[in-house]
């Protein structure tokens, strides 16, 4: 773990039991497994698969919203480290305000019966964080403007707003307690497309005047290509690549990277023509298959596949990739 690290995960899982009948085996959905990363300081780094990869599991068990079975979570943001799978409730405290969460849709998120003032300003009063209400109306204050929100607006209610002008509320909420780690999870999915530059440019500007580190959640490859500087893959509970962003996209060694990146709609029509589409539905977290966690939906899978798990392995400048096949793909591919 190098001192410029804010989060290191080393082999988490989070597993949760299902609740079953009085015969037979209990169930357990594996929803994360053996997870092991590095997050900067200062990163913006960006979490991608499928649905039901793991990712918001993943997203949750780091900020202790989701239950860390195995394996640990360190967070060090210089000032103060706490191990995640054994903090206790004073410590745990803190570390909500350090750690926040921006949510997918601006519409369920916000309190229709609250005015835009009291729903920024909740987190300082729940936390204790200011001592007098001419405080917190100026915290409030200097987050909208950050936020880009009309303070004329703050005694307005949410349904006046649009949803790029809801989704900076929240986000206004979510900043308001100075955090220094932050959860998007899926946070312009919602938006239409005309918006979502405005949101994600904006994300970006807070993330470097404030020095800031985010996780960004997404399934849109696209996405995650205009912001964040380093990229983890997942599926089924597990890492499969993780790289530099423009690294991940140059040389994605992973057959499950490579079908989501061809998957991007491309203006290109010979790109078009060469898209690898998915088949199949990613199988049960309660069932996985052996072996590759892939090997059930994978064109290039062979016997060891179905028998062997392939480990997360260091393959050059920050590229992990797990794979049996990775180097004869990559040669393959690059002669074809
Ligand atoms: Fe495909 Fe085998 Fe590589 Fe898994 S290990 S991704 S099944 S080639």
């Amino acid at each position: 773990m190098s001192d410029r690290t804010l989060i290191t995960t080393r082999n988490l899982s989070v597993h949760y039991p299902l609740r079953g009948g009085l015969i037979g085996p209990r169930q357990v959905v594996r929803a994360v497994e053996g997870v092991s990363i590095e997050i900067a300081r200062g990163s913006f780094f960006g979490l991608v698969g499928e649905s039901g990869s793991g990712k918001t599991t993943l997203g949750r068990a780091l900020l202790r919203a989701a239950p860390i079975t195995h394996g640990e979570v360190i967070y060090d943001d210089g000032e103060v480290e706490y191990d995640l799978a054994a903090i206790d409730k004073a410590a745990l405290k803190d570390y909500r305000r350090r750690a926040q969460l921006i949510f997918q849709d601006p519409y369920a998120a916000l309190s229709p019966r609250m005015t835009v003032r009291d729903i920024i300003a909740e987190p300082l009063e729940v936390m204790g964080l200011t001592k007098s209400r001419a405080e917190t109306d100026e915290r409030v204050r200097e987050i909208a403007a950050r936020c880009r929100l009309n303070l004329e607006h703050l005694r307005r209610f949410p349904h006046a707003f649009s949803g790029g002008q809801r989704q900076r509320i929240s986000i206004a909420r979510a900043l308001v307690s100075r955090p220094r780690f932050v959860v998007a999870d899926e946070a312009v999915a919602a938006l239409d497309v005309s918006i979502q530059a405005d949101v994600l440019n904006l994300l970006k500007d807070i993330q470097r005047d404030m020095g800031l580190t985010f996780l960004f959640i997404s399934h849109d490859l696209s996405v995650v290509a205009h912001v964040c500087d380093h990229v983890a893959v997942m599926y089924l509970g597990r890492l499969v690549e993780t790289a530099p962003t423009r690294q991940l996209f140059a040389r994605p060694r992973h057959p499950y990277t490579r079908a989501l990146l061809s998957a991007i709609p491309s203006l290109d029509p010979d790109e078009r023509g060469r898209a690898q589409k998915l088949e199949g539905e990613i199988p049960s977290p309660t069932n996985p298959p052996p072996g590759c966690k892939f090997q059930t939906r994978c064109p290039y899978a062979i016997d060891r596949c179905r028998k062997e798990e392939p480990e997360l392995e260091h393959i050059g400048a920050e590229h992990n990739v797990s794979c049996h096949r990775w180097r004869e793909l990559s040669e393959e591919l690059a002669m074809a």
